[in-house]
Order: structure tokens, then C-alpha cells, then sequence
């Protein structure tokens, strides 16, 4: 973590505008801008030099030249290096927001916003789930692909491996999540949760990260290791994962790094986490963060609201707590 603990407005297009670079870095590092002497012994390779792999600004003949190189090259390749890793891990999630597969409406942050089913791996808002029981009385069909719902029990993990076996990766997250609890007849095992977690998070759902690292900060099926839990927080994060970043976010202002947890902050609320709203109103409160930040959050978490409420997931919400779906 860098020492930067200034005070400055950390607005959300500076994300942007730090995300928008990362294609400038990108393209100031292409084949064709790279030098294609040596930066050890300046002969000229073309194609067969190898370019530094941490910072990729540099390239080099082979092995030997690097070794050489590398006292001189060691501050610049390691502040480079962070630059770049800065830019992936405060870069907004640029794939699109997950939308409920029936109303397409965007998926709501919260938990109880939304049910996964095993049958389809679909997640469906709470909104489609009520209406489904309401207008047809028939609680035990998936609103989407109208099989039964498996009752819950083995049959719910019976249809799930199925999933799991298809190689789907939310699936195996929620495997993994069964064996954590212990949840549906099966024993509570660690051990086999973070291998499907792992499993999932390969398969492209990094979100799965975000439990692996859950484990680390409570010792769970592995020693408790905070340097690892933050690591998986990371990874989860440059996934997508809204979840760590409050987590990021306090790990950072623990540390002093009030202007890298606001950012942290600032990608939760705008992936619609209530939490790092309150955690910027806080920092705001204390003077810690500006004004103008805690406008601007404000403002993001309006915009996230704008695109979740519907008079569908309203109507579930005021109908039964387990639909609600906003703080
Ligand atoms: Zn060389
Ligand atoms: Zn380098
Ligand atoms: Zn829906
Ligand atoms: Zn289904």
C-alpha cells in the first residue's frame, strides 16, 4: 500500500479518468512504441527480445541482460509496476451490471434482492420471484425456466452439481457456499469450499475471491492470514466483486490510506453498496473526506437507484422482508 494519505476530492471521474489511461498505458506499451534495442547492451533484436514483465517498458536480449540490468532498472520497473496494478485495481468493472434474465432489469446489490436457482443458474430479482408467486400461486416453479423448484434439500445440491458439473461457475460458487454452511444435508467442510471456490473463481466468477478471502480473515479451513485475505479481496475486486471493496476500503483507512479507501468506497457505492456510502458520510463528518466526495457519492448511489427500483421489486419489498432490496 503507498503512503498517500492526502485529502484531496476523489471524484468518480477521476476513476474514470484513471481507468480511460489504462488503454493509453496500454497503447504506449504495444509491440510497435516498445524499443527494440537491449536496455542492457543495446544491440538490436526485433521480435526476439523479451520486454520486462513486470513493467513491460523495458526489453531485453535474454536472461543474462536482465540480471545485469536490473540494479538500475529496479526503482523505476517497481514504480511502474504499481502504476499499473493501481490502475487495474481502481478501475470500475467495465462489463456490464448483472440484469434480472426476465424483467432485465438491473440485479439489486443486496442479498435478498435476488434468489440464485439452481435449476437454470439463473439469478432472478426478488420482483419476478413475487410476482411469480403471486400470480400463479405456484411457489414451487422457478420464474424462469418454469420447472419445479427443487425442494430444499439433497435435491437442491443434486441439480446444482449438475451445474457443476457443466463447468457453471456461479454454480460451483454456491456449492462451495452449501459446504460452508453446511447447508443442505451436507457436512460443513471447509476444506471443499475453498477448492470449489477456487474452481468458480477460474471459471470467471471472481466474485468467488471475496469468500476465499472471507476464510483467510476468519481462519477458516486455512490460518488466518490478513496480507492473503487481501489478496483475494484484490482479485475479487479487479473481477468485479462489489462486495470487497468496503473491505478494501477499511483496510486502506486502517492504514492511514484515507484517499485509496475513499476510491475503494466510492466503486461500492457505485455498484450500490449502502455501506460505502456510509463510510464516505463518516470520513465526510470527521473531515477526512470533502464535501464535494460525499456529493458526488450521493449522487452515484441516486443513480443506482434509479436503475433497481421498480413498482415490481416495491410491491415484494413492502410485501415480505425476505424481498427487500435496498437498504
Ligand atoms: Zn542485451
Ligand atoms: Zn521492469
Ligand atoms: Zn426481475
Ligand atoms: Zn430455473
Amino acid at each position: 500500500m503507498s503512503k498517500n494519505n492526502n485529502n484531496t476530492a476523489v471524484d468518480i471521474d477521476t476513476v474514470d479518468d484513471i481507468t480511460n489511461s489504462i488503454s493509453k498505458v496500454d497503447m504506449s506499451i504495444s509491440d510497435d512504441d516498445m524499443p527494440d534495442r537491449c536496455a542492457n547492451c543495446g544491440k538490436e533484436g526485433g521480435d526476439s527480445l523479451k520486454s520486462c514483465a513486470a513493467c513491460k517498458l523495458v526489453k531485453y536480449c535474454n536472461r543474462e541482460c536482465q540480471i545485469a540490468h536490473r540494479p538500475q532498472h529496479k526503482k523505476e520497473c517497481k514504480k511502474h509496476a504499481a502504476e499499473l496494478r493501481d490502475i487495474a485495481l481502481f478501475k470500475y468493472p467495465t462489463q456490464k451490471e448483472d440484469d434480472c434474465p426476465i424483467c432485465f432489469l438491473r440485479l439489486p446489490f443486496l442479498d435478498t434482492g435476488s434468489m440464485f436457482y439452481s435449476c437454470c443458474g439463473k439469478r432472478i430479482c426478488c420482483g419476478c420471484i413475487y410476482a411469480m408467486d403471486k400470480n400463479t400461486n405456484a411457489t414451487s416453479l422457478c420464474p424462469f425456466c418454469r420447472v419445479p423448484s427443487p425442494t430444499p434439500g439433497e435435491e437442491v445440491v443434486k441439480c446444482a452439481m449438475k451445474r457443476v458439473d457443466a463447468c457453471d461457475a456461479v454454480a460451483t460458487r454456491f456449492v462451495g457456499s452449501y459446504y460452508h454452511n453446511g447447508m443442505y444435508g451436507l457436512p460443513q467442510d471447509d476444506t471443499k469450499a475453498l477448492e470449489l471456490w477456487h474452481r468458480a473463481a477460474e471459471l470467471g466468477h471472481t466474485a468467488a475471491y471475496f469468500k476465499i478471502g472471507c476464510n483467510y480473515v476468519n481462519g477458516q479451513g486455512v490460518d488466518r492470514d490478513m496480507k492473503k485475505a487481501e489478496h483475494y479481496y484484490e482479485l475479487a475486486a479487479m473481477g468485479g466483486d462489489i462486495d470487497s471493496r468496503l473491505l478494501l476500503g477499511a483496510l486502506e483507512q486502517n492504514a492511514g490510506n484515507t484517499n485509496r479507501a475513499i476510491k475503494h468506497y466510492m466503486i461500492g457505492v457505485r455498484g450500490g453498496d449502502n455501506g460505502s456510502l456510509i463510510q464516505i458520510e463518516c470520513l465526510n463528518l470527521d473531515g477526512r473526506a470533502t464535501k464535494d466526495d460525499y456529493t458526488k457519492a450521493l449522487r452515484a448511489y441516486q443513480k443506482y437507484l434509479n436503475e433497481v427500483k421498480s413498482r415490481q421489486r416495491d410491491e415484494a419489498a413492502a410485501f415480505d422482508d425476505k424481498y427487500k432490496y435496498i437498504d
